[in-house]
């Protein structure tokens, strides 16, 4: 039999299982959930056992466990490769939304309904399934795998940086490809390059020791408000929408003809994005699309604004005190320590006479990700999902930031590919979650051929 032969053959059991797994309601937010999100890492070790995965344990944390497992006899002249995933979810609430029970899930339509069944469990169950096939067909895996899951993902893995630090040995790989990611339809295949990083300040401006009557000072001292007003102005340009702060774009890589192309060629409703938005009009960095500025170009926005009286009426008042706070979205290869630092001296330099200001960090820094062109594990997933859609896979980025991928890059040197079977329209983290069991099995097939590709 071939290993296409065996996951055909065992497709039904497949489902029987992915329904135990989904069973367990692994609710990473929820600390009546934590011996659940146990056992769902008990189930994953066993599971990984049962398909002659060696080394299946779960790995302690100060928070919820991980599970680890390898199969390393594939030689030393053939690559290492990390696949990631997580076996936790979401909290299923709102519960009288689901047209099944989150937790008592069923196979309709072609589709297993209920929480987890695409994010994450149906994806991270694919390569467990590849790996037994390849094991029971062949008695071996063409490559030196490495399985790494996670029970707190969706909590944005808290406790996942020193245990990954800790084991940076075992982790040690060539190649990491994560089973939790999306396609960017049921029908057509992506490559997801590049990640926003992310960072944030908060702008405080003082002025008078206290609020001050309007008529008695007004003339007399600046107000904090109005300069906070001039500064944050003083950041952007109102018509190009560039970034006007010194040093900003110094370290973007700018988009070459190649990617812009690849950019292009991804299908975009200018139209449709703007009634999804229902902004009047798009509006961003001058010289590029609305595409590459969502994907590919650094933004600064203000988040928030605060000071004076904000209650009904007037009131005339000169506030002793306004703040704002800004985040900044990041591309390669932006440092969110350097960009506060460029803000910060912005601040110092472009500061209206008669107030003070303070600049605070914010937390939540991520770095940007950008995978080099040319990256061989890249090379192999496009191959493979070309060869199981039928269609080269789109080339895109995300404008936003997956904590995981940079934390590998920062640990183990290794930029991630995102090699998961889920669709955006799977509602995710949203009542009646469900997976395509087309793409289950698909997913499987191109496991497969990916560690094949890659031992070959
Ligand atoms: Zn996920």
């Amino acid at each position: 039999m071939s290993w296409q032969e065996y996951l055909d053959t065992h497709q039904d059991r497949f489902e029987q299982e992915l329904l135990d797994f989904v069973r367990i309601p692994s609710v990473s937010a929820r600390p009546e959930h934590m011996r659940d999100v146990e056992r769902a890492a008990r189930w994953v070790a066993d599971r990984l056992a049962a398909a002659g995965i060696e080394n299946a344990e779960i790995l302690p944390t100060t928070g919820h466990p991980a599970v680890y497992g390898d199969w390393l006899h594939a030689g030393t002249d053939k690559p290492s490769v990390l696949i990631y995933g997580h076996f936790d979810v979401q909290p299923a609430e709102p519960l009288d939304l689901w047209t099944s029970p989150p937790f008592d899930p069923e196979i309709r339509d072609g589709r297993l309904w209920g929480r987890g069944a695409s994010d994450d469990k149906g994806g991270m169950f694919i390569p467990i399934l590849a790996a037994e096939a390849l094991m029971a067909e062949t008695g071996r895996l063409p490559v030196n795998v490495k399985f790494l899951f996670e029970g707190q993902e969706e909590i944005g893995s808290p406790d996942m940086p020193p245990v990954i630090a800790a084991q940076r040995n075992r982790l040690a790989c060539d190649m990491i490809f994560s089973a939790d990611g999306l396609q960017w339809s049921a029908q057509e295949a992506q490559i997801v390059m590049g990640l926003k990083g992310l960072m944030g300040v908060e702008i405080t401006v003082d002025g008078a020791a206290t609020d001050q009557h309007s008529g008695l000072h007004g003339g007399g001292i600046n107000n904090p408000l109005m300069a906070l007003s001039q500064l944050l102005a003083s950041m952007k340009d109102a018509q190009t929408g560039r970034i006007t702060i010194d040093g900003f774009y110094d370290d973007v890589i700018d988009l070459s003809d190649e990617d812009r192309a690849e950019i292009a060629r991804v299908p975009f409703d200018e139209a449709g994005y703007l009634a999804e938005t229902g902004a009047p009009a798009s509006f961003g960095e001058e010289g590029y699309s609305v595409r590459e500025r969502l994907w590919a170009r650094p933004t600064l926005e203000i988040n928030g604004l605060t000071g004076g009286y904000q209650g009904a009426g007037t009131k005339t008042v000169l506030p002793a005190r306004a703040s704002a706070k800004i985040t900044c979205r990041l591309v390669a290869d932006q440092d969110p320590e350097r960009i506060a630092a460029l803000i910060a001296a912005h601040v110092e330099a472009h500061l209206p006479p008669g107030v003070t200001a303070q600049v605070d960090r914010l937390a939540g820094d991520a770095d940007p990700f950008l995978v080099p062109r040319g990256h061989n594990a890249t090379r192999a997933a496009e191959e493979v999902l070309a060869e199981t859609y039928g269609a080269a896979p789109y080339i895109t980025r995300v404008g936003g930031s997956i904590p995981i991928m940079t934390l590998f890059l920062r640990e183990l040197g290794v930029h991630g590919v995102m090699f998961g079977f889920s669709v955006g329209d799977e509602n995710l983290h949203a009542p009646d979650e469900f997976f395509r069991l087309e793409n289950f099995r698909r997913g499987q097939t191109a496991y497969c051929r990916l560690l094949e590709k890659l031992g070959g």
